[in-house]
């Protein structure tokens, strides 16, 4: 089974992670450096080989902030970012700061994340008090909202980028089995209430002394989940620009308005991202009960769509929103001369793993002996790529972090989804199915 590390962990002979996003990847890569899991042997699975085009963590972009409400996050980014800065992928990390905007309840949220950075000390901020205030900073032709900050000791990174080099460091360790399968079960034990590695979809079974879920949004699918985690549907459009509009806009900072929840990050390969950082598309689907042995039961939960091109094509109601968000920033690029819309070329609704906090989760299973799940990204784990597997392992050897006690356990019970409170960091629309969104499209076809 492996080495006793203390009287509740053993250190386990095998690992088998499920995901290779920033959780399961930072977890393999976490393992293979700390000698305790020099003589554990670890299977890194995959539903597609990678990079994962439909994964959470593969994108052109993602923001690195230590702006959060919470101290906690703003501490750990802030050492993530240390990291961005000097030896973690530096190449592709942009410090080119975030303007945070917002009006409204949101307010609280910006407030909190102002003094949390102020108490950093950078001293790269300056509050924004009217919208002259936010045009200025951001360089836009028009400001979207009219309070904030900026912190300039904010940036992006290019996330695929990132994950790619992360990828390429663990294969040159070659301590690695990267597999390409779909886990279509947890190999339980229904009389001893063990986990013991895996069923694949082609018929292979994988064992392991402990399992590691990090399946993202599709986390729900291989557990009962249900009023502790699910998956929430995002609108993305791109726009294409020419390379002067992209040397134009390539060092203005990111522009977040936290109560619309739209944002846009600077460009990179050719490409403008807008984006929502709101509370998201749900797809209620009906599944297999998956930790039931009895076929017939079933569970309803929130899942990304079960084909990847289905999450291709937005919600009419989503690209408007973003069009409008930037038809106001930057009327000149969202118009031909001919006062035509310029066509996104590219739509994506991408997937978060909501909790009930927005905390993540990262923890034994409580009933499971032998599972550990790590997710819960909640639309904010990226920039923590170059410390989240080390405090994954802390966690799997029984050291949740003194920050992060009672935020990434287990939570003491399931609360039903429309009284989750989140981080309070979303903005724009609550409620909405992304199957009533779709439909709202193809009536009007
Ligand atoms: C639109 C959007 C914008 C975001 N912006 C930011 C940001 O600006 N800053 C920030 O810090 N964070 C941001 N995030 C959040 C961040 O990207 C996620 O929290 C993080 O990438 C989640 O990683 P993950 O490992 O949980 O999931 P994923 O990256 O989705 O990885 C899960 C993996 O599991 C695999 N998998 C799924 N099911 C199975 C199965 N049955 N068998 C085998 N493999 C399986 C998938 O193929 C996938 O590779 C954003 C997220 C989205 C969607």
């Amino acid at each position: 089974m492996g080495l006793l590390w203390s009287s509740s962990v053993t250190i386990p002979s095998s690992v088998l992670i499920i995901g290779s996003g920033v959780f399961g990847l930072s977890t393999a890569y976490s393992l293979c450096k700390n000698p305790l899991f020099d003589n554990t042997s670890i299977t890194l699975v995959d539903r597609q080989p990678f990079p994962s085009p439909d994964g959470s963590s593969i994108d052109t972009s993602r923001i690195v902030r230590p702006d959060y409400a919470s101290p906690p996050y703003t501490r750990l980014a802030s050492a993530a970012q240390s990291l961005w800065r000097t030896t973690f992928a530096p190449q592709h990390y942009h410090e080119n700061g975030l303007c945070i905007t917002a009006s409204g309840s949101e307010e609280k949220y910006v407030s909190s994340s102002l003094a949390n950075v102020q108490a950093l000390g950078t001293g790269k901020i300056e509050v924004l008090k009217n919208s002259d205030d936010v045009k200025r900073v951001t360089g836009t032709e028009n400001a979207s909202g009219s309070a904030g900050y900026i912190n300039w000791s904010s940036g992006w990174v290019d996330a695929e980028g990132a994950m790619r080099w992360l990828h390429s460091k663990i294969s040159q360790l070659n301590r690695v089995n990267f597999l390409t399968g779909t886990v279509t079960k947890l190999l339980i034990n229904h009389t001893t209430h063990a986990v013991s590695g895996a069923h694949l979809q082609d018929g292979r079974t994988l064992t392991a002394s402990l399992t590691i879920l990090s399946a993202g949004a599709w986390t729900p699918s291989l557990l009962d989940l249900r009023g502790i985690a699910n998956a929430t549907g995002q609108v993305l459009v791109y726009l294409p620009i020419t390379p002067s509009e992209e040397s134009r806009l390539a060092t203005l900072p990111t522009l977040l308005n936290l109560s619309t929840g739209l944002f846009l990050i600077p460009p990179s390969q050719g490409l403008l991202k807008i984006a929502r950082h709101g509370h998201g598309y749900a797809n209620p689907t009906t599944i297999p009960h998956p930790e039931s042995a009895n076929p017939s039961d079933t569970i309803t939960v929130s899942l990304p769509p079960h084909s990847a091109s289905h999450s291709q094509s937005v919600p009419q109601e989503g690209e408007s929103a973003c069009r409008a968000f930037l038809s106001h920033v930057y009327p000149s690029l969202s118009y031909t001369s001919s006062s035509s819309s310029r066509p996104f070329t590219k739509t994506r609704v991408c997937w978060y793993t909501d909790t009930q906090t927005g905390d993540f989760l990262i923890s034994y299973h409580p009933k499971y002996t032998g599972l550990f799940v790590a997710t819960g990204g909640s639309g904010h784990a990226f920039k923590f790529l170059p410390v989240i597997g080390d405090k994954i392992v802390e966690c799997v050897l029984g050291n949740t972090p003194e920050d992060f006690r009672g935020k990434w356990e287990w939570p003491v019970k399931r609360v039903s989804e429309e009284l989750w409170e989140g981080d309070g960091s979303r903005g724009g629309p609550i409620g909405m199915v992304l199957g009533e969104e779709m439909a709202k499209i193809e009536s009007k076809l």
